[in-house]
């Protein structure tokens, strides 16, 4: 009898490095990240007593992606949804501006024909606008608080820099803190492109480098062994 099976929460994607074959999992309720060997996924799919030793099985249980066999998965999502996505004390949204990536990293949880999609258009991006500040006018969060991603966001700039500053309107008329946060490949960064983000509230921006030197070169796309991104890290370390 198996005694843990796999979260039906997970999001599984894939990709192949030199010959070997991965999973690549993200958790949609803990929101837990993952590479693993496929190997090693199946055998932990299969309750392999030896993959039971080792830590990658108890640190898949501690992050949500094994569970108890008899553990009722609705009920959990039903607590779920009453701790968070009906906690309306700060109010949260993830925004994809862009589709497109001038990047190809190996890691990507975008396919490679995803990265060549499309830009969230101005138009689109007053919708949404305005359907977030009615939310907001509704449940008068303490604080607001948006992720925006891509693709590379920095590729749609204009349309982004524009939503952050129509968000940001919004909560400072209603008196609600507002604060976002950027993730970019970095490619695209200007002094004046941050001072504008600065002044809409953003608060922090993260850069990928794909991983340390060493594992930049062997994950990550040419670009990043660049003397100029070992001197940002040599800088940021
Ligand atoms: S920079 Fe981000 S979006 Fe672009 S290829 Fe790399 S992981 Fe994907």
């Amino acid at each position: 009898m198996p005694t843990h099976k796999i979260s039906c929460y997970i999001l599984d994607g894939s990709f192949t490095y030199r010959g070997v074959d991965y999973s690549t999992l993200h958790h949609t309720l803990t929101k837990a990240d993952c590479i693993l060997p496929r190997w090693a996924w199946k055998r932990v799919a299969d309750n392999d007593p030896e993959i039971k030793q080792t830590a990658v099985w108890s640190t898949l249980k501690a992050q949500g992606f094994l569970i108890p066999a008899g553990t009722d998965e609705f009920q959990l999502f039903l607590e779920w949804r009453g701790d968070h996505a009906r906690n309306f004390n700060e109010v949260k949204s993830r925004v994809l501006y862009t589709r497109k990536c001038d990047n190809d990293c190996a890691y990507c949880s975008l396919m490679p024909h995803l990265r060549r999609g499309f830009h969230m258009s101005a138009e689109t991006a007053r919708l949404m606008d305005r359907f977030h500040a009615g939310f907001i006018a509704e449940k008068r969060p303490l604080s607001a608080r948006d992720a925006f991603l891509g693709g590379e966001p920095f590729l749609n700039y204009g349309v982004m820099c524009d939503s952050a500053r129509r968000r940001f309107d919004c909560c400072q008329a209603l008196g609600i803190p507002y604060r976002f946060s950027v993730t970019t490949n970095g490619k695209h960064l200007s002094v004046a492109r941050i001072d504008a983000l600065l002044e809409c509230g953003l608060e922090t921006l993260h850069v990928s480098l794909a991983g340390r030197p060493g594992c930049m070169t062997a994950c990550g796309p040419p670009w990043a062994a660049s003397p100029t991104t070992r001197r940002c890290w040599a800088t940021w370390s």
